[in-house]
């Protein structure tokens, strides 16, 4: 009984990690199919004997992304959609941009741990531990420095200098997923109800409508 409860256990806890990082190729790689309608669990292998060396390549994060919007930030991924060789593989990169005092505003990576490094600028970082505690765990960082932000927890990046800044993070995941918090919560289609927003936010229910014209 003993024995069969701590199997249990162990065979739960085994599938709880398995779900927690894209699951382990079977094969040297999946290149994504660029026309497959096969919906499965990442996307469907290119013919092996037709891949190509273009398959597992990307040109252009030298190239600095265009962040004249209201954040003043701009993220240019390299995931399996810009590079179909990481299908299957549980990696990608991304490129963040920053104006001077631009924000990569609060979000989470649903599937993916992220480290990041600052290869220009001052960058302050934080995430946030999941409740109760909700310890806020920040930083600044110079140009060489490097930091993790754990899978899940909401975090965010903004430049402290008058200058541009850079970083470059890469995720655990092939499709790490986005959720920028302002946006999922008050720019949800259709409206999440004002008054659901103003008892979560602790705001005058004539606010919100305001902020979600915002977004
Ligand atoms: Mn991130």
């Amino acid at each position: 009984m003993v024995a069969s409860a701590h199997l249990f256990c162990l065979v739960a806890l085994t599938f709880t990690l398995a779900l927690a990082v894209d699951h382990t190729p079977l094969q040297d790689f999946c290149v994504a199919h660029p026309k497959s309608q096969v919906l499965v669990n990442g996307l469907a292998c290119k013919d092996p004997t037709l891949v190509e060396a273009n398959d597992f390549f990307f040109r252009g994060l030298h190239l600095a992304g265009n962040t004249t919007n209201p954040v003043g930030s701009k993220v240019t991924p390299v995931t399996f959609s810009q590079l179909p060789g990481l299908n299957t593989l549980g990696i990608s990169l991304a490129r963040i941009d920053f104006a001077a005092l631009g924000t990569n505003p609060p979000h989470t990576h649903p599937r993916a741990t992220e480290i990041l490094n600052v290869i220009e600028g001052t960058l302050e970082v934080g995430f946030v531990t999941s409740n109760p505690g909700n310890r806020h765990v920040t930083k600044v960082l110079q140009k060489g420095d490097v930091f993790v932000f754990p899978v899940g927890l909401v975090h965010y990046q903004r430049n402290l200098g008058s200058a541009n800044a850079i970083a470059i993070a890469a995720l655990s995941s092939q499709n790490p997923g986005v959720v920028t918090i302002a946006n999922a919560v008050f720019g949800a289609v259709p409206d999440i109800a004002s008054d659901v927003l103003a008892k979560a936010f602790q705001l005058d229910k004539h606010v919100v409508p305001n902020l979600q014209s915002k977004f």
